[in-house]
């Protein structure tokens, strides 16, 4: 433990971790003249955002999160963006985010530019254009509502102020066709709404990245929210990678006088009297500190950071246990000694991020195959490609490979294409490597070189995602299920909603709690702003009583 965090120093509020809702809650403290210190136990900051050279010198991967658009969208970055520039942060973004590629090679392109989707859709199944221009044009009067649920404490008043403004535009049976529409799975919308196979395909996955399955209550209003963004705000990345955004954050925290500190663990949230007193950490320091702020899953938080906080209720405590997890995800990372060479559309080799999967029944399959416990036979395979957006992430000429598989069993019990023995269910360099190999002779039916042009291949199981960030328990890379009752107003359980704990002082944020996953720096953002609102109400009192006390002086 460094000096400059040890008791004799007194912080306002500390934060248990370094992920992107710390970083951007600290920067928003630190910013308002609040005392910070970030205490995260990995020899890094940033938690899923995790820059690095694993392949071969001068091909700079993102090891896990590598999209930036709801950093971009977020309200941290309409706060922060001046500051962050000003460190050195750059977004660079693409016309064509993301692309569809079916088994047989047809494929199908969403872009930034409304009347090229909807050309683009038409060509698909005439209808399916008109279909995307009635949604686009449906969704935008009320697209403060949506993304305002994904935005609000939604246990607060804020969060009453949402519900009446929703009320008074839409009325009580506008509000309930819109809550009933918020609920459609997003098989029933994509079929509802459009004919063509091949739209659903290319919409379909983008429920995957919202940690639900195409058949799940609201995965029908997420893949609407990430289709419209995505024609709103494309595919943006920083020059350089996540990394620059984790040192431009941690820049604000340090210039405004606050601390990050790496490799501290920390095992206890300090209680008396039912109110936080600070921390300490693994060996034996304390901080003291007059917040809070913890960064991690429910089960650490009730399971291990609260264990000795006897007046806790039981109930907390039991839902905290309770928490479940979802499905495991697999990075694959590929350096190439060419760019790579596609076969069909020539658009693939530019667009940010494919779907490789025979549709939307495919990633159904492939989402229930991995629910059952089983390797999914045909994954939906999503493939990045980094230098679509940023050439500066390979040498010239080279590339690299940013794949993603997010079907698949924490602890497999078997293999449903019955060809790879899955053994006791542990992830082992045997069985993610031959995994691997399944997907890569998928991507080699369309990338002719990929093969002979590999240099170097690196695989993440998801025991090796859960060992890089204890956050993500058993390779959930979204920490904890998102399905619908620890969801928005659920989040992370129906007894525990928001980011206020049973203890005062204490906030809990994190991709376990509302807005859930992603990097929107949502929940670190809501509750920097309680506690500067918490703060200038303390403050009125105060000036309050001196007023008071002053009158009552002259009487
Ligand atoms: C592989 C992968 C790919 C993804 N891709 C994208 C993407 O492209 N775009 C996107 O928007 N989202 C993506 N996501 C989701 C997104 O990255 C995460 O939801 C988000 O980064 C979570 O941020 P967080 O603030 O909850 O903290 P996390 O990033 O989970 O970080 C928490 C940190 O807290 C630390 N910690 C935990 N306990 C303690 C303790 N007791 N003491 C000290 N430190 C502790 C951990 O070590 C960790 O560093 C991806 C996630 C993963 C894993």
């Amino acid at each position: 433990m460094s000096a400059a965090s040890c008791t004799t120093n007194r912080y306002d509020v500390v934060f248990i971790g370094s992920g992107i809702n710390s970083l951007a809650g600290a920067a928003l403290l630190a910013r308002a003249g609040r005392r910070v210190l970030v205490l995260e136990r990995e020899d890094r900051l940033g938690g899923a955002i995790w820059t690095a050279e694993i392949t071969e010198p001068g091909f700079v991967h993102e090891v896990m999160a590598s999209w930036h658009p709801l950093f971009v969208g977020s309200a941290a970055y309409a706060e922060l963006a001046d500051d962050l520039h000003a460190l050195g942060l750059e977004y660079l973004n693409t016309e064509l985010p993301t692309g569809y590629l079916a088994p047989d090679g047809s494929a199908a392109f969403l872009t930034t530019a409304h009347e090229r989707n909807v050309e683009e859709l038409e060509r698909l199944s005439p209808g399916d254009g008109d279909a995307w221009s009635r949604c686009v044009q449906e969704f935008m009067p009320n697209a403060d509502l949506s993304f305002g649920v994904l935005t609000t404490e939604l246990w607060s008043r804020a969060g009453a102020r949402l519900a009446t403004r929703a009320y008074r535009r839409l009325g009580r049976r506008g509000l309930v066709e819109f809550g009933g529409s918020v609920l459609a799975s997003a098989r029933d919308w994509l079929t509802e709404t459009f004919t063509s196979p091949q739209t659903h395909g290319l919409l379909a996955p983008w429920v995957l990245h919202t940690g639900l399955g195409p058949d799940s209550a609201v995965s029908g209003f997420m893949t609407q929210v990430i289709a419209v963004a995505i024609e709103l705000g494309g595919m943006p990345v920083p020059k350089g990678g996540g990394v620059k955004l984790v040192e431009a954050l941690a820049g604000i925290v340090r210039t405004a006088g606050g601390t990050l500190e790496t490799g501290q663990d920390v095992e206890r949230v300090l209680v008396e009297g039912g109110k936080a007193t600070g921390v300490r950490i693994a060996g034996g320091a304390t901080v003291a500190a007059d917040r809070v702020v913890a960064n991690v899953t429910p089960t650490q938080l009730y399971g291990r950071l609260l264990a000795d906080a006897t007046d806790l209720p039981e109930s907390a405590r039991e839902a905290g246990r309770r928490f479940r997890y979802g499905r495991a995800e697999m990075q694959v990372h590929f350096a190439l000694d060419e760019l790579p060479r596609w076969d069909g559309d020539e658009r693939l080799g530019r667009t940010a991020i494919l779907h490789l999967t025979p549709g939307l029944d495919g990633v159904s399959r492939a989402v229930n195959e991995a629910e059952r416990g089983l390797l999914p036979a045909e994954a939906t395979i999503v493939l990045g490609q980094p230098l679509a957006v940023d050439p500066s992430r390979a040498p010239e000429g080279k590339s690299i490979l940013w794949i993603q598989l997010q079907e698949l069993p924490r602890q497999p019990r078997g293999d449903a294409a019955d060809e790879i023995d899955t053994g006791d269910g542990t992830w082992t360099d045997e069985l993610k490597e031959r995994y691997a190999d399944r997907v890569q002779a998928r991507i080699a039916r369309h990338v002719t070189n990929l093969e002979s042009a590999l240099l170097k291949r690196v695989v993440f199981s998801p025991a090796d995602i859960e060992q890089a960030n204890v956050n993500l328990v058993g390779g959930d890379i979204y920490s904890g299920s998102c399905a619908l009752d620890q969801n928005l107003l659920w989040r992370p359980r129906p007894t525990l909603p928001g980011h206020r704990t049973a203890v005062q002082g204490l906030w809990h944020i994190g991709a376990s709690t509302h807005p859930g996953p992603g990097l929107g720096a949502g929940s670190g953002t809501i509750v920097a702003n309680e506690l500067l609102r918490e703060n200038r109400a303390r403050r009125a009192l105060q000036g309050l009583g001196r007023r008071l006390g002053k009158t009552t002086e002259a009487l």
